[in-house]
């Protein structure tokens, strides 16, 4: 059935009965539910100089998980164990382990993770699973707020279906519209997209080919209300088939994200992995600096260092960004610049260059700080600092990922 022609009181009755049955949980997304604040993450609370330092990372030992299953336990089709072995995963990370089993089930889920959980393979697995069974014919849509994030998860499809005739497409702004109008009408398997762009086909009569998809997934919702992107992924939702089996990955849990899952997820299983969101592992620190010289100087200074082997550094506006890039260049530092001035093609190469170790320094606006995973990132540096600890946080989680060390250095006043 399609819901556009559902009314606009997207809830209905069911909305009632749905928050009486998770009343019964007592999971970490009611309580925040009733409680409705946003913890200590709260974009209100104030940044101080303390916010930005941490002499005494916690240990990787302190942050490990032993988990429940093996990846042998999900009895996922052998491809896809191999291909599991292929890209070197040999234990379910804790997202992994407590999601999968639910997801291959058949519930609908909320994880309360962040990035560097390894959520993507937790819903990436089992949607291939899905597809498998069902002979090809059970699709999926994900919805992701960055276009950069998209691409990461359409990555990611391809190396875990490898050889099994999956087909993916991406759908998000920047890219040509008519390819991807092209590759619609083709039918693939898995549509990955921004809401923007999505909205976008759909007005234009691309319907994703509703009818099969079986499986909605939600990334970085916490990212999507912040840029304002609920509206159009209700529109989205609103041309799915009612029955479909929904899932959520938030790193925050704020009301207005509650009340929107709450519309759409059917007796939801809850899981939260926080661990590594506060950024407890990652070593901080702050640098002073009385002026914008200052800082470049000193900025200089530290990346002659050798052991700031990758270093990512944030700016405020991108033209500041774009400008120091310049400079570090001029400075002899291997240096690109990525923020939203830039076409999706330079921003795709811009993060290529700095994943593969082909430049140093990647200089980026916040464009850059969100379910991006770049591996091995040494040093992340606030050039300007961050409006928020939300934003922060996020920066800083560039490093310290997959067990490794990491370190932040923040410039203040
Ligand atoms: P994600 O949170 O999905 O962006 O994943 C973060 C990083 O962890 C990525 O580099 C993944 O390739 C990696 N990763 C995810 N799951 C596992 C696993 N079970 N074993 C090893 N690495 C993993």
């Amino acid at each position: 059935m399609n819901t556009s022609t559902r009314k606009p009181s997207y809830r209905g009755s069911r909305f009632a009965k749905r928050t009486q049955t998770k009343r019964h949980h007592s999971s970490p997304y009611n309580r925040t539910r009733r409680g409705g604040g946003r913890g200590r993450y709260a974009s209100s609370s104030k940044l101080t100089d303390a916010t930005f330092i941490n002499k005494n990372p916690r240990t990787q030992e302190e942050e490990s998980y032993t988990p429940t299953h093996t990846f042998a336990d999900f009895k996922l089709h052998p491809q896809i164990t191999t291909n599991l072995a292929k890209k070197g995963y040999i234990h379910p990370t804790r997202i992994q382990d407590t999601a999968i089993p639910h997801i291959l089930a058949g519930k609908d889920v909320v994880g309360i993770a962040n990035t560097g959980s390894g959520k993507t393979a937790a819903f990436v697995l089992p949607i291939i699973n899905k597809l498998i069974k069902s002979q090809h014919k059970e699709h999926a849509l994900i919805i992701t707020p960055t276009r950069e994030l998209a691409q990461q998860i359409q990555d990611e499809f391809r190396e875990f279906s490898h050889s099994m005739k999956i087909y993916t497409t991406l759908c998000v702004g920047g890219l040509n519209i008519r390819r991807q109008m092209k590759e619609l009408k083709r039918n693939p398997h898995v549509v990955i997209g921004t809401p923007g762009r999505l909205k976008d086909l759909i007005t234009r009569g691309y319907t994703l080919n509703a009818e099969r998809i079986t499986t909605l997934v939600l990334d970085e919702v916490d990212h999507m209300l912040d840029i304002g992107f609920l509206p159009d992924t209700t529109f989205i939702i609103k041309t799915l088939p009612e029955k479909k089996q929904s899932l959520c990955f938030s790193a925050t849990m704020q009301p207005e994200i509650t009340r929107f899952l709450d519309a759409l997820l059917t007796e939801p299983q809850t899981i939260s992995v926080r661990t590594s969101e506060r950024g407890e592992h990652i070593a901080q620190d702050i640098i002073r600096a009385r002026s914008e010289a200052d800082k470049l100087k000193e900025l200089i200074r530290m990346l002659s260092q050798q052991h700031f082997e990758k270093v990512l550094i944030f700016g405020a506006m991108k033209r500041g960004v774009q400008n120091l890039a310049n400079t570090l260049t001029k400075n002899g530092f291997s240096a690109i610049a990525i923020h939203g001035n830039k076409t999706q093609p330079q921003r795709q190469r811009a993060l290529d260059a700095f994943k593969k170790g082909k430049v140093k320094i990647l200089v980026a606006t916040d464009v850059a700080a969100r379910g991006l995973d770049i591996p091995n990132v040494s040093h992340v540096i606030n050039f300007d600092q961050p409006k928020t600890r939300e934003e922060y946080v996020h920066r800083i989680g560039r490093t310290g990922r997959a067990g490794k060390p990491g370190q932040a250095y923040t410039f203040v006043s």
